[in-house]
């Protein structure tokens, strides 16, 4: 965690004001993520730290066929498989992998979430039809977490 906190700390002191490289198809999804976290004023300050925001045939060092999306926090990039031609799927994966990157979300297990570690896509049509409801409960969450750590650091 404080190894975490030093690197984030490092990346914020030198990439102010920069803005990821992002593929001009996941802009939107981007955009959406970012307007609602406005909404709910969570801070997006980690949002400056990513590089590159990227559609891959393959994620980088993985055989798994399962995984869609990855956040590499060590190179700051998020890749994103572009073998999903369905917007509603892509805008799915976009914003669990920026729950990593810019809210330090953790993966969801125990109930329907953008934050599950396998987002099937046969499970589409159930994420569009809950996507109001989800988009709410995960910012909630980030927003839990980032009030909890302003607590911690007011000790
Ligand atoms: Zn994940």
């Amino acid at each position: 965690m404080r190894y975490l906190l030093i690197f984030l700390l490092f990346c914020l002191s030198f990439k102010k004001d920069e803005a990821p490289k992002i593929d001009i198809e996941l802009k939107p999804y981007v955009k959406e993520f970012l307007r609602e976290a406005e909404h709910w004023r969570i801070p997006t300050d980690h949002y400056a730290c990513i590089k590159k925001i990227a559609f891959v045939d393959e994620i980088p060092r993985h055989e798994k066929d399962s995984i869609v999306g990855q956040y590499d926090p060590v190179d700051e990039v998020i890749y994103i498989k572009n073998a999903y031609k369905d917007p509603r799927y892509v805008r799915l994966v976009v914003f669990h992998e920026l729950g990593h990157a810019v809210f330090n979300l953790n993966h969801v297990k125990s109930k329907l979430s953008i934050m599950n570690p396998y987002l099937k896509y046969e499970f589409i049509e159930v994420y569009y039809n809950e996507w109001d409801y989800l988009v709410q409960d995960m910012y909630l969450d980030a927003l839990r977490l980032e009030n909890y750590r302003r607590l911690n650091e007011n000790k």
